[in-house]
């Protein structure tokens, strides 16, 4: 297996980790992590529930976190891994912080940016690559909206 593809598997991992927070807090189970140079430098998950407040996802809370660790808002050296395909908002803020390389495990169909946009809201350079751990991540949302209904 080559390098980048085990990187991907190990932070996908930590990103998981943070969706398991979630999901036991009984929030949607969405995790995300900021990479700088092989260094977590910013994890969240999904916190909606908890500060009542629609726009607190993961990938917000991870991206702040970030910009916090490095002293700077832009994240042009960083990959962000996040278990679910980001949504619109989180599309744009992440195009807004210059995030190089964007790694996401499961799709998401029905309110992700990849079906609600014709063009790329990231960076121009950004990299995207989808898919990994894919089934951890999707089965972890399918778990939790099952016990739901
Ligand atoms: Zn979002």
């Amino acid at each position: 297996m080559n390098k980048e593809l085990n990187d991907d598997i190990y932070f996908m991992r930590q990103a998981l980790v943070e969706a398991q927070a979630a999901y036991d807090a009984d929030e949607v189970p969405i995790g995300a992590v900021v990479v700088c140079g092989g260094v977590i430098v910013g994890r969240g998950h999904n916190l909606t529930e908890q500060l009542g407040d629609v726009t607190a996802h993961a990938e917000m809370q991870a991206i702040t976190a970030a910009a916090n660790t490095l002293g700077g808002k832009y994240l042009v050296d960083c990959t962000l891994y996040v278990t679910v395909e980001p949504c619109l908002m989180c599309a744009g803020a992440i195009g807004w912080s210059q995030l190089r390389r964007v790694v996401f495990g499961a799709p998401d169909v029905k309110r992700g940016y990849v079906c609600q946009t014709s063009r790329s809201p990231f960076h121009p350079k950004a990299v995207v690559v989808s898919g990994v751990l894919e089934e951890e991540c999707s089965s972890l949302m399918r778990k939790f909206f099952c016990s739901k209904r």
